[in-house]
């Protein structure tokens, strides 16, 4: 959500003339989109804050504003804090961004706009204005949430749930394919109630909506909240065939108390159950999830549940955080605390298990002809600023269930070396590494649509 904002607020910046550059001490404007879901993510927001401090004393001149969730939830306390800040604007303020940049850059003064309005498409600036085009994007579809998880700092600094209207976002998406994106990822706290409150389409007719748009060739979504999954849209991964084989079911506890604690409203039966019925209905498809240890009160047996827990559904990956009390959330005011030392011994605990399925499921895919969509060469090389590709340059995409995989320019079949981003080239898988694949090309589709980018292939 937050690179989505960014790059809202980038097209914000543009219509006020500014332009991005890729090195920070060119940089006339610095804004800092921030995080605030766990503490550690808003200790990094004031400690680059800090940094900034020396580059305004060298180049007075410079704006600096903060934006995001600390912004929304510290207010006018960041100002007090942080001396060399000229603006700081809320979760909702991003529409009047170039208003409030205009307003410092006239009189040279400190603003704070931390407004919310309930209402998501308000803001629905033109995506043409959008400055890059990768083959993969995020596109909100909803904002805020209802939930209130007692941990989660969402609610109060996201604001209530609401929905876009669906005609915004198929012409959203309509608009990044004609600019060359094959792969979209929908994005919303709980997806499942997506349109319920405005009495919009259901998530599901939203999907197949977003099926029927040509040139469009994957579909992602994430959140799925597991109390509100149901058959309908398990149902959904069998009817459309753009939708990829992988969802993100986040439970957060295997134990009953913690999950009641936390105010998840499922047990952990209901959750083993959802996932039996969406493994029945689609055997292929990759389950992650986002777990927490160390909740107020958690003790040895509780954390056990959640190991048992994972030994039974088995995730291809999973996200593990350690608690951290949140400004607002009410379990910043339960009792029974763990401590520090706790917290971190059960994360190591939890994640050298999960390695153990991330690497049969990723072990299990050697020898398989995985089809991915090229999105452009791997990190390390991007970095490095190549623009011609040779033999040892690397090429990375995703399969439908997710997963990274690698491979090399000068692997590919003879005539394919004309490949760009986009096209679907299917990688024999040589290597399963922690976070990877590595593969060999074996074949390059012309771009075609449906079947999940899919073609079946023995392993
Ligand atoms: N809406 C999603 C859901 O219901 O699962 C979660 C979105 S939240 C932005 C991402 C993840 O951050 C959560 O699933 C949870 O695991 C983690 N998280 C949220 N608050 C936390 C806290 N106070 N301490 C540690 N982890 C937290
Ligand atoms: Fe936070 Fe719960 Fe809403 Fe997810 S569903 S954003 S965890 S309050």
């Amino acid at each position: 959500m937050n690179v989505y904002d960014s790059e809202l607020i980038a097209i914000q910046m543009a219509t006020s003339g500014y332009q991005q550059t890729p090195s920070l001490e060119k940089a006339d404007l610095v804004i800092l989109n921030t995080c605030t879901i766990r503490a550690k993510a808003e200790q990094k927001a004031f400690s680059f804050l800090g940094r900034l401090a020396r580059m305004k004393k060298k180049k007075p001149g410079l704006i600096v504003g903060v934006g995001g969730c600390v912004a929304q939830q510290e207010g006018a306390k960041i100002l007090k804090r942080v001396p060399h800040l000229d603006l700081v604007f809320g979760t909702q303020a991003i529409e009047r961004l170039p208003a409030l940049i205009n307003k410092i850059e006239a009189k040279r003064c400190r603003i704070v706009d931390v407004a919310m309005s309930e209402n998501p498409d308000l803001f629905d600036p033109a995506p043409t204005e959008r400055n890059h085009s990768p083959v993969a994007r995020f596109v909100t579809i909803m904002r805020g949430c209802d939930n209130f998880c007692t941990y989660c700092v969402v609610p109060y600094v996201r604001g209530r749930e609401s929905s876009r209207h669906p005609d915004n976002i198929i012409n959203e998406i309509k608009t990044f394919v004609d600019s060359g994106v094959k792969e979209v990822t929908l994005l919303g706290q709980n997806v499942n109630s997506y349109g319920k409150k405005e009495g919009l389409l259901s998530f599901t007719e939203l999907l197949a909506r977003v099926q029927r748009i040509e040139g469009l060739l994957r579909i992602r979504f994430t959140t799925s909240h597991p109390k509100d999954f149901d058959q309908e849209l398990i149902n959904a991964f069998q009817a459309n065939d753009k939708l990829c084989n992988h969802i993100h079911l986040p439970v957060q506890s295997g134990s009953n108390r913690i999950l009641k604690r936390m105010n998840r409203k499922y047990t952990k039966d209901q959750y083993l159950d959802k996932v039996a019925k969406l493994r029945d209905t689609c055997p292929e498809i990759a389950i992650t999830s986002d777990m927490i240890v160390g909740f107020p009160g958690e003790s040895d047996a509780d954390f056990n549940e959640t190991l048992d827990l994972m030994r039974k559904v088995e995730f291809d990956g999973l996200f593990a955080f350690m608690y951290s009390d949140r400004p607002n959330a009410p379990a910043t005011r339960f009792k029974a605390k763990i401590s520090e030392p706790q917290k971190s011994e059960r994360l190591q605990i939890l994640l050298e298990l999960q390695e153990t399925y991330t690497k049969k499921k990723n072990e299990a895919l050697i020898g398989s002809i995985q089809p991915i969509i090229a999105e452009g060469f791997s990190k390390k090389q991007s970095s490095g600023g190549l623009d011609e590709p040779n033999q040892a340059t690397q090429w990375t995409g995703r399969t439908s269930t997710n997963k990274i995989v690698n491979f090399y320019h000068g692997d590919l079949p003879g005539s394919c070396v004309d490949i760009f981003p986009g096209k679907i080239v299917h990688v024999q898988i040589d290597k399963a590494y922690a976070h990877s694949l590595w593969g060999k090309p074996v074949e390059i589709e012309p771009t075609a649509e449906g079947s999940k980018g899919e073609k079946s292939y023995a392993a």
